[in-house]
């Protein structure tokens, strides 16, 4: 070997080189272990269909209500839940909070078109419905495509019914409208945030009359009649209703070569799912473990199911009185993994990536020291140690892993919660699966890097 090469194999970082470095029984366990993620994908594509999803698995595998003034001991199980939006998992571990807790915080919130509170009209011999996005999407990406129905109403009474609707091939879906390349000479000169506007969002829900008299919006009418025979629900409940439309996409598998997984929402429930499961398969920790879903993080965090409500850190004290512990040491002595995903190199739109600081599929679990934007505004961006501290746990765990910055320096940026969980005294730093066309209806994860997310949380909570 020339002293060359024997110095550049002890001194350089080795070149990258994707799936070739998993041995065959890793790819089939990343398949498997892929196999249970896509059946929750498609169970859960809104924040209480998750918890709803969660919540069952963790009752299967011995998780019980918590109970904040019952004494817990080691290996005991349990669940907490936010206003059904939220969830939280903890094992008890032997030192209890004693050495603080190990978090894994996730958000299941994914972006989506969420209905306006008076959402009903007829127009043009159609029914439509208003709609105000939610989270950051590419606007055009969400016009022609099959959206399915979910969502809570709650009636004037207080009884509430649950909507899933469009998500079987035999049910009715609803879609947004776009305009014909014939026709659309005007909007081809606009720019895209001109070209497709919120208010264009509106969702085609119907077109037959309900009868042949005088009365005025007849097509409306008689969808709200449906509506009422349905759900029982009329034009007043949408007042007090949380109605949401997302992609009706099945999550299908990728590629002649299956190593890849399409899906609606893989932001952020790709790190959702194998964080819960690493809190399902940890059974007697030395520090007790929390794996937490949180809301709203699409939209900026707040409101009490997101994450810079106290509802967590609540959830905590709780744990820590029981041990006789302050929760604020407690808190002060926890580590976090804050769980989101990276946005994975394009080789399409190459321009947007610097290649030596970018993620890239296969490579494996994702850790962004800081995320933000221009000169590292709003990250928590982790210390050296704790960066230090997390590198050899994953060495240690025999877990592949990657770094990643967002993009270019300034080319745009994107926030976690990992700076919320850091002002709460807590190491954290960001761990995740790269995704490709992230926020779009149907996003690309590959199936190694979903399990290597998995040992990851693992990882940290053994
Ligand atoms: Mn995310
Ligand atoms: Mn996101």
């Amino acid at each position: 070997m020339s002293n060359a090469k024997e110095l550049r194999e002890k001194l350089m970082m080795k070149e990258r080189k994707g799936a070739a470095t998993y041995s065959p029984e890793t790819l089939k366990e990343a398949d498997e272990f892929a196999a249970g993620y896509k059946k929750f994908l498609d169970s859960s594509r809104t924040e209480r269909e998750a918890v709803a999803y969660v919540k069952k698995l963790a009752e299967e595998n011995g998780f019980v209500e918590f109970e904040p003034d019952k004494k817990y001991n080691p290996g005991d199980r349990v669940y907490i839940v936010n206003r059904g939006k939220a969830i939280g998992l903890a094992v008890i571990g032997k030192n209890g909070t004693d050495n603080g807790v190990r978090l894994a915080i996730a958000h299941i919130d994914s972006p989506r078109i969420d209905l306006k509170p008076n959402p009903l009209y007829q127009d043009g011999g159609l029914a439509l419905l208003k709609s105000h996005y939610y989270g950051g999407i590419k606007k055009y990406q969400w016009t022609t495509i099959p959206l399915a129905l979910h969502g809570r109403v709650v009636r004037l009474d207080g009884s509430t019914v649950d909507i899933c609707l469009g998500e079987n091939d035999d049910e009715e879906c609803f879609l947004i409208t776009d305009l014909l390349p014939h026709l659309d000479r005007d909007q081809a000169t606009k720019t895209m945030s001109k070209a497709f506007t919120g208010e264009d969002l509106n969702i085609l829900i119907g077109s037959y009359p309900l009868d042949d008299s005088d009365e005025k919006d007849l097509i409306a009418l008689n969808v709200m009649k449906i509506l009422n025979d349905r759900y029982g629900i009329t034009e007043d409940d949408f007042l007090s209703a949380e109605l949401n439309f997302c992609p009706a996409y099945k999550t299908r598998d990728i590629g002649f070569d299956r190593s890849m997984i399409g899906g609606y929402g893989h932001d952020d429930k790709c790190c959702a799912y194998p964080s819960a499961i690493a809190a399902i398969d940890t059974k007697l920790p030395e520090s007790t473990c929390i794996t937490y879903l949180t809301d709203k993080e699409e939209t900026g965090s707040d409101g009490n199911t997101g994450m810079q409500s106290d509802f967590l850190r609540y959830f905590i004290y709780d744990l820590a009185k029981a041990d006789g512990n302050e929760g604020y040491r407690v808190l002060s002595r926890s580590k976090c993994l804050s769980a989101d995903v990276n946005a994975a190199f394009d080789p399409t739109y190459a321009s947007a990536y610097e290649t030596k600081n970018c993620s890239y599929v296969n490579e494996g679990v994702v850790i962004s020291k800081y995320t933000g934007h221009g000169g590292k505004y709003d990250t928590s961006d982790a210390s050296a140690e704790f960066m230090g501290e997390i590198r050899a746990m994953l060495e240690k765990n025999g877990v592949k892993w990657q770094i990643g910055e967002l993009g270019k320096v300034d080319i745009g940026g994107g926030g976690t919660i990992a700076k919320y969980v850091a002002n709460m005294n807590v190491d954290v730093v960001d761990l995740g699966v790269a995704v490709l066309n992230m926020h779009a209806p149907m996003e690309v994860i590959s199936k190694p890097d979903l399990l290597m997310a998995y040992k990851a949380f693992y990882g940290l909570f053994n």
